[in-house]
């Protein structure tokens, strides 16, 4: 286990045939550390607090770097800190919304797979139908502005927080479909597409983690977006009313009226027949230890990597998870970039990209290295947890927590109890009472 050189695209590509949706093209953001840091480095929040719910808002980008571990919320909390020691003012927005990400993975820690379901009631009563409309997947509800965003989706694997509220909102609200098959969706597509704050987030969108529903109207929409899609917009706009009487629409009845019902359904995904024949494994020198690099966790700097320079790494494409869940290629490829950008990087022997059963692989990799000890950098993706799990019972398996930007030891249920403890570990200074708590 050697290797040192980039990742073999075309070989790679060939493997995971099956295991991901869409054509290989230029993706719109390079991954890797180096370019997180280049990003991180370059950009200055000023005025971000006024303008991040406007589309064309001074936002970051960093979210695809953070999922992938490619930098962490401490990280990009302390370089900006440094940066503008000047102006801590113009950061503090920032950081309260940097705390909404450490929030959301404690709330996957705490309720694990039991985010896949609904935390609470919703505060409505409004059925929801699991079958997904074709309209509403391929882009064609004949809305330019759902429409238009659905393509973002697909074409950047990126939208903006505020259209992915106005985009989950129509799903769920507008149209009466359940939000568990809306978050699937942008997991699959979103360059940052997670668990924690993917899937909580549309539950705070339905209401299910969330004291009401959350819905927009057009003004919002038009004013928020610059007026891209509603300024000689011809569709009958579903949005264009006050709150008052789409509130009355939505919720009133027992069905979500502007529903569009009974389209073609889309059945879920079927899981391909089986996982490909087991890979061999390249040539594995001795090492008491090796390191799992996992896709949360792609970089130098993180725990695993950082005291155990020694140890080779293995990365493995969970084939079967990918056949049933395939997430887009420019995920794919953000991925690969930080492997390569990891590999050119780090002091250790070498990182192996396997396709396969992360469990049999790695198991195989460990007896074959005559490892007994195998670690990784702590995740809460129920997924990471259970194959740890199962490492567990031939291996020692050390799992490196990484720092948190707050402690927090209750249950997460609002974020604005979180914020009350965690304000004064982020930004040093105190929650503000009264504030407005859109996100
Ligand atoms: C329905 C829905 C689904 C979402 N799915 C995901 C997801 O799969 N993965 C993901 O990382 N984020 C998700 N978010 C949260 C948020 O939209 C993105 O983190 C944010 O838009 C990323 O863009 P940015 O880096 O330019 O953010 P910036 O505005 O520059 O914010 C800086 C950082 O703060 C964090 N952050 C900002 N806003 C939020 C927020 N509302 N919730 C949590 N963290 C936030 C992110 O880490 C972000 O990189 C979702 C939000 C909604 C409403």
């Amino acid at each position: 286990m050697n290797r040192k050189t980039p990742i073999d695209r075309y070989a790679l590509h060939e493997r995971l045939s099956g295991c991901f949706t869409g054509e290989p093209k230029a993706t719109t953001l390079r991954g890797g550390r180096t370019e997180a840091l280049r990003l991180l480095d370059a950009y200055d929040p000023a005025g971000y607090g006024r303008g991040r719910n406007f589309l064309a808002g001074p936002v970051s980008k960093l979210s695809p770097y953070i999922r992938h571990g490619m930098i962490s919320l401490v990280e990009v909390r302390d370089r900006l800190s440094q940066r503008f020691a000047d102006d801590p003012s113009r950061l503090e927005e920032f950081f309260r919304q940097l705390a909404w990400r450490d929030y959301f993975a404690k709330v996957l820690a705490w309720h694990g797979r039991g985010l896949e379901e609904a935390i609470e009631q919703p505060k409505h009563n409004v059925a929801r139908d699991s079958r997904i409309p074709l309209d509403m997947i391929v882009g064609e509800t004949g809305l330019p502005c759902v429409d238009g965003m659905l393509a973002n989706l697909y074409q950047d694997g990126y939208l903006h927080n505020h259209a992915r509220l106005w985009f989950a909102a129509y799903w769920c609200h507008f149209r009466g479909l359940d939000w568990l098959q809306g978050a699937r969706l942008f997991r699959r597509f979103l360059l940052d597409g997670d668990t924690a704050s993917n899937f909580a987030s549309w539950q705070w969108v339905e209401s299910t983690f969330a004291a009401k529903p959350y819905f927009m109207n057009k003004e919002n929409i038009k004013n928020f977006s610059g007026g891209q899609w509603c300024n000689g917009c011809q569709a009958a706009c579903p949005f264009d009313r006050d709150y008052a009487e789409l509130q009355n629409l939505l919720f009133g009845g027992t069905r979500a009226p502007l529903a569009n019902r009974g389209k073609q359904g889309l059945a879920p995904t079927p899981l391909s027949a089986m996982a490909g024949a087991a890979q061999s494994l390249p040539s594995i020198p001795h090492a008491p230890e090796i390191i799992w690099v996992h896709d949360a966790a792609l970089s130098w700097n993180s725990p695993a990597f950082k005291t155990n320079p020694s140890a080779p790494g293995v990365f493995v494409f969970d084939e079967l998870a990918m056949r049933s869940e395939p997430p887009a290629w420019h995920r794919v490829a953000f991925i690969l970039d930080g492997i390569d950008d990891l590999i050119t990087n780090i002091p250790n022997p070498g990182l192996e990209v396997l396709v396969g059963d992360p469990v049999d692989i790695l198991e195989r990799v460990a007896l074959a290295a005559g490892a007994e000890t195998i670690h990784l950098d702590q995740s809460h993706e129920p997924a990471m947890i259970e194959i740890a799990e199962r490492l567990r019972r031939r291996f020692r398996v050390v799992e490196h927590p990484a720092p948190e930007l707050a402690r927090y030891d209750d249950e997460p249920k609002r974020f604005s109890r979180y914020w009350d403890k965690a304000a004064a570990q982020v930004t040093g200074k105190p929650a503000k009472r009264g504030g407005k708590w859109h996100r």
